[in-house]
């Protein structure tokens, strides 16, 4: 059977995936969910405005809606996640740079030869978690806490845990099939891989966690840390997140990914706890142009939101108690911005508010590659896509839930300390004067290694040489030192511009520490190349053009070959009055401008040393009991004077 290579199949399932998104996005939309239309949508005022349906307005929606009272309208920009390659783990790249992405880019960073970075954001219903890497990770304890340190009150992690083990529904791999709580595939089991502590978890929420698909050569990657004095860890969710193991993934029982429009506002998917709630109206292809904000007495107050529909037509909403603003760590500060709040007056948009916070602190985690070809026979993603393979990983992931597509990637990942796994170089940097010490604290993570099992760099873009067999390591700088900022153009053929710019390596110390990371990278190679299951050569850069001895070399490698690892925040951050950055306060509420508050990951006071997709829908659920809570006294919307107005 002749080989075909990578990039054929690889077109040929795109192609396939870009056919059914776009049948998927005009045929098959749902009653309640359809691009804005005037001839049915008469009613123009809903309780909650929910600006976009991401990972945390799908969360935001459904708990608003479970009082059978209150309506909620979302405006989301994108279209329906009910698309296969957001369901199937393994074809997550397929939807970036698509019509699901916002495409967006930073701008050439300064500190790093000007390189322009990919910057994927997801751009239909569940956001970012409709085509993230579904890796379920929460941080350490201390990254919370110190969030509440920050002047931040009810945000501690004891507080924040209840939220976490709100929205989960773990699923016990370990349980038989039949059991309620156990997986609904028959997988290949790794008892030994499979641990949770359960008093971490929770099993009652809608958002379904587990472990699932494990590559050898992910196993491989547990052995080899193991082997440098990497300790074992059994729930990265646990007492401790420092260690090595397979990470825990939101997918659903049947190996579809548990997005967060799926497991919270899915009306016909049978997901225990999920399901359709209240009244919620989710409009699709709404690109929010403004926020709009009346002033009455003194008192700035967001009464709705302006948004333009498919056809480019601009509709009014508004909103009788909040507007809630969930557009993401890029999209909030933008139509905040947009809306006249910012931190300066723009050349052409009307100020309202003066926010210096609004677009700062942008705080993202940037990842190198080492690529290492593998024997043959190790178990791998290339190892498998073989073309004459295909009919075989499509019949057991659709028929059995099982095998590579059910994979989302990154299955095994180890969370590590410089003082543990690199001694000498604190101690030179700490002679020198130069250590900066960024961790909430002794428990959390400098730095995260993850294995992806196939060649992987620049987010696909750069492929492999040749048709072999390859896995890659990424070094995931966890808290860096620089950080940046998002502005918007000046308005151009009607349109305003994302400006990101993360200001990456800013600061040499985070140059240097991703520099030692590929030093400690390679050590794990060393070890993989010791296991015959295995095999490991570094083939890309190769210890001939980058030695591990030249730092000069390794710094330079760092700063053109690494990209942006997908976790940006803090652009709108939470801080008390007293923090002149700070967007919003502990409740959310944007400083200045009553009834309007954000909901996402731009809130978070500090990048954690996490995968963000938890952690903010953590913020979601507490937001949403705040809000319900606040609102607890105006048992109808017409008894509230302010309202009446309206
Ligand atoms: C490729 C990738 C891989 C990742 N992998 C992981 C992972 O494995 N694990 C993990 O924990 N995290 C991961 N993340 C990060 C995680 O997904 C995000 O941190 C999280 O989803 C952010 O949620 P959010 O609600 O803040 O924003 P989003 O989920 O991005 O939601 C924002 C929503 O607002 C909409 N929107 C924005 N602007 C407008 C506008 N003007 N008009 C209308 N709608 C608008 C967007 O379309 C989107 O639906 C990954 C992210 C990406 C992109």
């Amino acid at each position: 059977m002749p080989e075909i290579n990578k990039t054929t199949v690889g077109v040929a399932v795109v192609a396939g995936a870009l056919g059914v998104n776009y049948i998927n996005k005009k045929m098959n939309q749902e009653p309640g969910r359809e691009p804005w239309d005037p001839r049915v949508d008469s009613q123009v005022h809903y309780d909650y405005v929910i600006l976009g349906g991401g990972t945390a307005g799908c969360v935001l929606a459904a708990r608003l809606a479970e009082d059978p009272n209150i309506n909620v309208l979302v405006l989301e920009a994108g279209y329906t996640d009910d698309i296969n390659a957001s369901k199937t783990p393994a074809m997550m790249s397929t939807l970036w740079r698509t019509d699901v992405d916002w495409n967006l880019r930073t701008v050439p960073q300064v500190h790093a030869f000007g390189r322009v970075m990919d910057q994927p954001r997801g751009k239909l219903l569940g956001g970012s978690s409709s085509i993230n890497a579904m890796m379920y990770h929460r941080g350490a304890a201390s990254d919370y806490d110190e969030w509440e340190l920050l002047g931040n009150p009810g945000w501690s992690y004891k507080e924040c845990l209840h939220y976490f083990k709100k929205s989960e529904g773990l699923n016990d791999p370990r349980l038989p099939a039949s059991h309620p709580q156990g997986p609904l595939t028959n997988r290949t089991k790794k008892p030994q891989y499979e641990e949770f502590e359960p008093e971490f978890h929770g099993t009652d929420g809608p958002w379904q966690i587990t472990y699932h698909h494990m590559f050898g050569v992910s196993e491989s990657f547990v052995r080899a840390n193991m082997a440098i004095g990497v300790p074992f860890n059994k729930d990265f969710n646990g007492t401790s997140t420092i260690g090595v193991n397979r990470v825990q993934t939101f997918l659903q029982r049947n190996a579809v990914r548990s997005s967060l429009s799926r497991a919270f506002l899915s009306p016909k998917e049978n997901v225990p706890g999920g399901g359709a709630r209240g009244r919620i109206r989710i409009v699709y292809g709404a690109h929010i142009a403004r926020i709009l904000v009346q002033k009455r007495r003194g008192v700035k107050i967001a009464i709705g939101a302006e948004f333009l529909d498919e056809n480019h037509v601009m509709h009014k909403v508004m909103a009788v108690k909040e507007v809630l603003l969930s557009a993401g760590a890029f999209g909030s500060p933008h139509i905040l911005m947009a809306s006249g709040i910012s931190p300066e007056p723009h050349p052409t948009i009307p100020h309202i508010h003066t926010l210096a916070g609004v677009g700062r602190n942008l705080a993202d985690h940037l990842g190198v590659p080492v690529n290492f070809r593998a024997l043959p026979h190790c178990h791998t993603f290339d190892s498998e896509a073989r073309f004459y393979r295909i009919p075989k990983l499509v019949y057991d992931y659709r028929v059995h839930g099982i095998g590579p597509l059910s994979s989302q990637g990154a299955e095994s990942v180890c969370f590590v300390r410089l003082e543990d796994v690199s001694p000498e170089f604190v101690a030179r940097e700490k002679a020198n004067g130069t250590w900066q010490d960024r961790s909430s604290g002794p428990l959390a993570p400098h730095f995260e290694v993850l294995l992806a099992p196939s060649y992987f760099r620049h987010h696909t873009k750069t492929k492999a040489p040749d048709n072999g067999n390859y896995f890659t390591l990424v070094g995931l700088l966890l808290n860096p030192v620089s950080s940046g900022r998002v502005k918007i153009s000046e308005v151009q053929d009607g349109k305003i511009q994302t400006l990101i710019d993360p200001n990456y390596f800013e600061d040499e110390f985070d140059t240097r520490v991703m520099a030692e990371m590929v030093r400690f990278i390679r050590r794990i190679g060393q070890q993989m190349r010791q296991d015959s299951t295995c095999g490991a050569v570094e083939a890309y850069p190769g210890v001939d053009s980058v030695p591990n001895d030249d730092d000069v070399k390794l710094q330079e490698y760092v700063k053109r070959e690494s990209s942006v690892y997908y976790h940006p925040t803090s652009t709108c951050r939470m801080g008390p009055s007293s923090d002149s950055l700070a967007v919003v306060d502990a409740r959310l509420n944007v400083y200045g401008i009553d009834r309007l508050r954000v909901v996402d990951a731009s809130i978070m006071p500090k990048v954690p040393a996490a995968h963000t997709c938890a952690p903010t829908v953590m913020i979601a659920e507490k937001a949403a009991d705040m809000i319900k809570e606040d609102w607890k006294d105006v048992v109808n919307s017409s008894k509230d004077p302010t309202i009446a107005k309206l």
